[in-house]
């Protein structure tokens, strides 16, 4: 058969068309009226995206380099700061934190948990001056509990920063940013932006501005107060990113319209969205006798731990040649034990029939199961006709 080539990996995601033809289409120079207005326009867009009232700052780099900013701009050598890991990316802030010597306490849990809240209240200290943490887990599909960690540190101090990455958890999972207190949010335009990688953003509260006024690590491209006083006057420090802000402003406009014009609104429905594929995709495994990788699993993607012994590779690699969709396997030491499908964005319900469709086949195909056709699209189904109607009886149509 014809086959078209879809991703389901947790970033990069499928890209709007918008985006794309916003792109090819932007030719202009980033010091002009016309750079300024689409800047002005993305940062206050931003805001709504991320919920937040604090200035929001895009910068041209992989997600990791707003993680590098959040620790460089925010923390001194030698600083108590405290690391939640569950996964690759929370072990990405330990690496960090190191690189600044700031020798973490690092509280890990085994790759598919989360965290005890008791655990992170105990590990608080007077001394701690920030806390990292991940929203979702991309590398074990796990949800942490932001609001109940955040509650937590605000209780504990109002020196300890909460700075979390919210790069999957951004458009994928409600997160109050403002309310719960949290002080450094970071996302990345891979994820549910539906744009190319290249851009990854943050939004800061004023307890961290202030921060980073005394904070000593060294910083130079990364130097937040720099680029929000550029964005203040309508600038960037250094060359933006031109044809990724026009992405970025199509992609907007399109969660916008989600929202039939209102940007918050839009977002909160991408956020229902990606819940309710995610949901649909662990019914579906679920009906084929499959086990979810992690104990509190996310609305970003679902992991499934791969059945019987066998290579979840051989699943990634049947995906690909039979159905060109790419799914992705486990990373580092889980590499073999799973596979992760992504709900982050751009997706729909054909997309998600589609895929647990063709994971029949393929576990048909690889292993030794008996697979009833059709087990997991119809469990699948049934969660979304019982959550449509639901919404219909809660707007009384
Ligand atoms: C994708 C991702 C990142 C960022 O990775 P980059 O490759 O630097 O963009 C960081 N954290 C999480 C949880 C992610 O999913």
């Amino acid at each position: 058969m014809l086959r078209k080539n879809r991703l389901f990996t947790p970033g990069p995601t499928p890209l709007l068309p918008a985006a794309q033809t916003a792109m090819a289409a932007f030719t202009a120079h980033h010091r002009t009226a016309d750079f300024k207005a689409l800047f002005q326009r993305v940062l206050a867009d931003m805001k709504e995206f991320v919920g937040t009232n604090s200035d929001v700052l895009v910068l041209a780099c992989s997600g990791t380099g707003v993680m590098e900013a959040a620790v460089s701009n925010l923390t001194s050598p030698g600083d108590s700061v405290l690391v939640l890991t569950a996964g690759k990316f929370g072990e990405r802030w330990t690496g960090l934190a190191k690189a600044f010597g700031c020798p973490p306490d690092v509280l890990s849990v085994p790759y598919g948990e989360t965290f005890s809240l008791d655990d992170i209240r105990s590990r608080l200290t007077p001394a701690t001056r920030a806390v990292f943490v991940q929203a979702t887990e991309s590398s074990t599909g796990a949800r942490h509990d932001i609001e109940g960690i955040a509650k937590i540190v605000r209780a504990h101090s109002h020196e300890t920063l909460l700075v979390v990455d919210a790069i999957t958890g951004l458009g994928t999972t409600h997160l109050d940013v403002d309310g719960w207190g949290i002080d450094v949010i970071i996302g990345g335009s891979q994820k549910a932006l539906m744009m190319p990688p290249g851009l990854a953003y943050c939004a800061v509260s004023e307890r961290a501005w202030n921060r980073m006024e005394k904070a000593t690590s060294p910083r130079y491209y990364f130097d937040l107060r720099k680029e929000r006083k550029s964005a203040a006057k309508g600038e960037t420090a250094y060359t933006p990113a031109t044809s990724l802000f026009a992405a970025m402003g199509a992609a907007l406009e399109f969660v916008r319209g989600m929202g039939s014009g209102n940007l918050s609104k839009g977002r909160e429905i991408l956020v229902d969205n990606a819940e309710l594929c995610a949901e649909m995709t662990r019914a579906g495994a679920k009906a084929l006798g499959l086990k979810l990788y992690a104990s509190a699993p996310a609305a970003a993607l679902t992991a499934i731990t791969s059945p019987d012994g066998t290579d979840s590779g051989k699943i990634v690699k049947e995906f690909r040649e039979t159905f060109d969709a790419v799914v992705a396997n486990g990373q580092g030491e889980m590499k073999g034990q799973l596979f992760r499908i992504a709900h982050i964005g751009y997706y729909d319900y054909l997309d998600t029939i589609g895929i647990l469709g063709a994971l029949e086949h393929v576990l048909a195909r690889v292993t030794d199961r008996n697979v009833e056709y059709g087990a997991a699209v119809r469990a699948a189904q049934q969660i979304y006709a019982r959550t449509m109607s639901e919404k219909r009886q809660l707007v009384g149509a």
